[in-house]
C-alpha cells in the first residue's frame, strides 16, 4: 500500500501555515519501513529541528568553532559574543525582568537541560536554605525530574516533601494546595504543564498564594515554553527551568532562570574554570552571576544553536502557534473519541499539546507498536511520572503528543492507526 500525506481540506487558523512550517523541519520529510510517511506525535519528549537550527549548529562548527571567555583571538572573543548574546535572546524570549538595575540576561544560567536546572536550585538553594522541620511542596503530576532531586536534598537537610493532590480530571485541587501551604512552606515546585497530560496549571495563582505563606515557586517550563507564550515577570516565578530540545533546539542545553537576588546568594554548583574570580589554595572567590554556575567549557554550540531556536519559533508567532496546537488538540479529543473502548487520561479545562490514553485491555506497548509499524511515533509508559500514574490507578498510557507542524491528517493517520489496533487486539 501507497501511502502519501494528504493535502490539508480545512487549514485551522487562516492565519497559520503549517504546510510551509511544516516544510522547514528536513526529518519530517522522509518515510518509515519503506511506504509510510512519518507521523511524528512524540513531541513532549523530543521535538523535530528546523533546518535553521542544524545550519547554525553546522555552521558554527564549520567556521566558528572555539572556546569561550578566554581567548584573545578572533574566534574566540566571536565565540564569546554570539554565547552571550543568545543569553539576552532567552531573556527575551521568556519574558525575564530586569532586576536591581542589572539587565535581565545576567538570571540567564545555562544548564544541560531541566533536569540539570533543578538540580542545580537543589543542590544550591536547597542545600543552603533548607533544615529539619522545612517543607517542599510538589504536585501529585510531576515529572520525577521534579520529585527525585527534592527528595535527595530532603533526606539530606531533614525537610519533608508534601503533596498537592490532583483530580481525576488531572487538574491540582487548589484547595488542597492552599490548606498544605503554611509558614513551614519554603518551596513550591511545579510544573507549568504536565508531560504526562498536558494540564496546564494555574501558576500565576500558586505563585501568588505561595508568596503570601512566604515561599519561593519553581516552576519546571519543560513542556509550556515550546507551546506557550511565557513571561516569568507575569508568573511571578522565582525559578524558571527548561530544554532546548523540546522547542526545536539541540540536546544537552537548557536554561535556569532564576531571581538576581536568590541567585546572588546562592553558592556555586561546580567548580571548575569559568566560575572563579580568583583562585589560590588560601581561598578563592567566584565569578559573579550567571558566570558563577557555569563551571568548565559549556556546551557552546548548543547554546547558539538554541538562540536560533528561540528567533525561530518567536518568527513564527507563539500565539499564533499556540492557537493552532489548541485547535489541533481539540480535534484530535474528538477523534480519538469515536474509537471504542477509549480513554481519555488527563481531561483538564485547560490543555496543552497532549492527548494519553488507555484503549480497552490493550497494553500500551502494544499499541505502539503496531502505530510504529504505520509510521506514526507515539510514546507509551509511564512517561517519568510515575506517581501520577499510581493516582490514576494504570502503569501507563498511549501518549500523542502535538507541535507546531503536525495537522489533522497527522491526527486522521493516528486515529486509523488506533482502529487497526482495536480490530487486531479486538
Ligand atoms: N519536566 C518535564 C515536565 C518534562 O516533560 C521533562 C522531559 N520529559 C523534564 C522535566 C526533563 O527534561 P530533560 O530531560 O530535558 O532534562
Amino acid at each position: 500500500m501507497e501511502a502519501t500525506r494528504p493535502k490539508q481540506e480545512a487549514v485551522l487558523d487562516a492565519d497559520y501555515d503549517v504546510e510551509a512550517v511544516r516544510a522547514a523541519f528536513p526529518a519530517l520529510q522522509q518515510d518509515l519501513y519503506d511506504d509510510q510517511p512519518l507521523v511524528y506525535l512524540d513531541n513532549a519528549a523530543t521535538t523535530q529541528k528546523p533546518q535553521a537550527v542544524i545550519d547554525r549548529l553546522t555552521g558554527y562548527y564549520t567556521r566558528e568553532n572555539a572556546n569561550v571567555h578566554r581567548g584573545v583571538h578572533f574566534l574566540s572573543q566571536q565565540a564569546s559574543d554570539a554565547y552571550e548574546a543568545v543569553r539576552e535572546r532567552m531573556a527575551d524570549f521568556i519574558g525575564a525582568p530586569e532586576a536591581g538595575g542589572r539587565p535581565a540576561h545576567e538570571q540567564i544560567v545555562y544548564t544541560r537541560g531541566t533536569t540539570e536546572a533543578i538540580n542545580l536550585v537543589a543542590a544550591t538553594w536547597g542545600r543552603a536554605e533548607l533544615q529539619e522541620g522545612d517543607e517542599v511542596l510538589l504536585s501529585q503530576m510531576e515529572h520525577h525530574s521534579n520529585i527525585v532531586p527534592w527528595q535527595r536534598i530532603c533526606e539530606e537537610t531533614g525537610a519533608q516533601i508534601k503533596i498537592i493532590p490532583v483530580t481525576d480530571r488531572g487538574e491540582l485541587v487548589f484547595e488542597a494546595f492552599e490548606k498544605r501551604l503554611s509558614e513551614r512552606t519554603k518551596l513550591v515546585a511545579v510544573t507549568h504543564v504536565s508531560n504526562a497530560l498536558g494540564t496546564i496549571n494555574p501558576v500565576e495563582e500558586i505563585v501568588r498564594a505561595a508568596h503570601e505563606a512566604g515561599a519561593k515557586v519553581l516552576v519546571d517550563g519543560a513542556q509550556s515554553v515550546p507551546h506557550l507564550p511565557v513571561d516569568v515577570e507575569a508568573l511571578g516565578a522565582d525559578f524558571f527551568c527548561f530544554s532546548g530540545h523540546k522547542m526545536y533546539g539541540p540536546t544537552g542545553i537548557g536554561v535556569l532562570y532564576g531571581r538576581r537576588r536568590l541567585l546572588d546568594a546562592m553558592p556555586p554548583y561546580q567548580g571548575g574554570g569559568d566560575m572563579i574570580d580568583e583562585v589560590s589554595f588560601e581561598d578563592t572567590t567566584y565569578a559573579e552571576v550567571p558566570h558563577k554556575f557555569e563551571a568548565g567549557t559549556p556546551n557552546i554550540s548548543s547554546v547558539i544553536a538554541l538562540g536560533a531556536a528561540a528567533a525561530w519559533l518567536k518568527e513564527q508567532g507563539r500565539p499564533r502557534v499556540r492557537r493552532h496546537e489548541k485547535a489541533l488538540l481539540e480535534y484530535a479529543t474528538e477523534r480519538v473519541r469515536e474509537i471504542d473502548d477509549i480513554r481519555l487520561v488527563g481531561t483538564a479545562r485547560e490543555k496543552a499539546s497532549v492527548l494519553s490514553f488507555l484503549l480497552g485491555d490493550v497494553h500500551p506497548y502494544d499499541a505502539g507498536t503496531v502505530l510504529d509499524r504505520m509510521g506514526v511515533a507515539v510514546r507509551t509508559g509511564h512517561h517519568c511520572a510515575q506517581p501520577l500514574m499510581e493516582h490514576f490507578s494504570i502503569p501507563g498510557t498511549v501518549r500523542a503528543s502535538l507541535a507546531c507542524y503536525n495537522d489533522r491528517s497527522d491526527v486522521d493517520r493516528l486515529v486509523e492507526g488506533l482502529r487497526k489496533v482495536r480490530r487486531m487486539f479486538g
